[in-house]
């Protein structure tokens, strides 16, 4: 009873840290987003929880989900040959791993709310979803597989080992990284960049070892704003505070509401159950 008592008093004093500003005011209707999670190589049924508990701290947002515990590149989302999966929704979160889904009409499909003005964030493997053909060369977003690449606004085939990236912001879109400061995650996945699209703007840059690459962007796609980060591999960086305040500023300039306030939870912990563990807890690996 008594930890259920403090987590009320502690949704309250978030809800109150984020409109303390004019109380008067009505609170605005929270902004509806649909996480999308599931398939390949991670752990999807933390990480979809790591990240609604981590955004609805911090902003005025409620998040659905769309899960499958599949984990194969093919996991059967409920969102595939429903063109109108995002109807009612503000934002969608493609945090989803489906390497193998290549069917063209499948993927026009999970495309087409975006096509329609439904703002994006994607995290991580989404960008190496709804792959086909030759991808490891720059497509032509003209081709019939460049049309995912077109809406992420990179394109990426791969990456190296799991080590530390260090993370350097740029100031191309100011109100993302407006406060943040770069810092060093655990082992982590730098994705490549086969290509950067014309107009995307860079938003962070990695380095992991000798590599570099563009970690975070924004673009536009038929009007919706766009933003992607390929950090959030392990459970470890998804439950990074710093990585919460980061996809939080990117979801609320991908859905213009630059006004609204961000909360900063005190004492936030999450149960991470995380493959790997935090450094600090293992052996140091040779380098
Ligand atoms: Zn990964």
């Amino acid at each position: 009873m008594r930890a259920i008592i403090l987590t009320l008093t502690l949704a309250g004093l978030l809800a109150g840290d984020l409109y303390s500003a004019d109380k008067k005011k009505p609170l605005p209707k929270p902004l509806r987003a649909l996480l999308i999670t599931g398939g390949c190589c991670h752990d999807y049924a933390k990480q979809k929880d790591i990240l609604q508990q981590g955004l609805e701290r911090r902003i005025n947002i409620k998040i659905d989900h769309a899960h499958s515990p599949d984990k194969s590149t093919k996991p059967p989302l409920k969102i595939y040959g429903n063109p109108d999966y995002a109807k009612g929704y503000d934002l969608v979160i493609h945090d989803e791993c489906s390497a193998g889904i290549s069917d063209p009409k499948v993927i026009a499909g999970v495309l087409a709310p975006h096509k329609m003005g439904i703002p994006g964030v994607n995290l991580h493997c989404a960008m190496h979803s709804y792959r086909f053909g030759n991808f490891r060369v720059p497509v032509k977003v003209t081709d019939p597989n460049g049309k995912w690449f077109e809406y992420i606004g990179l394109q990426s085939s791969g990456h190296g080992p799991q080590r530390p990236i260090d993370i350097a912001f740029e100031n191309n879109v100011p109100f993302i990284t407006k406060g943040l400061k770069g810092w060093t995650t655990q082992r982590e996945e730098l994705y490549n960049n086969i290509q950067v699209l014309p107009g995307t703007k860079v938003v962070a840059r990695g380095t992991q070892s000798n590599a570099k690459a563009v970690v975070a962007w924004a673009s536009e796609y038929h009007g919706a704003r766009v933003f992607s980060t390929s950090l959030g591999h392990n459970n470890v960086t998804v439950a990074d505070k710093r990585y919460l305040d980061f996809i939080a500023r990117g979801i609320l300039w991908a859905t213009k509401k630059e006004s609204w306030p961000i909360a900063q939870p005190k004492n936030e912990s999450f149960d991470l159950n995380s493959k790997p563990q935090p450094a600090s807890q293992k052996k140091k690996i040779k380098r």
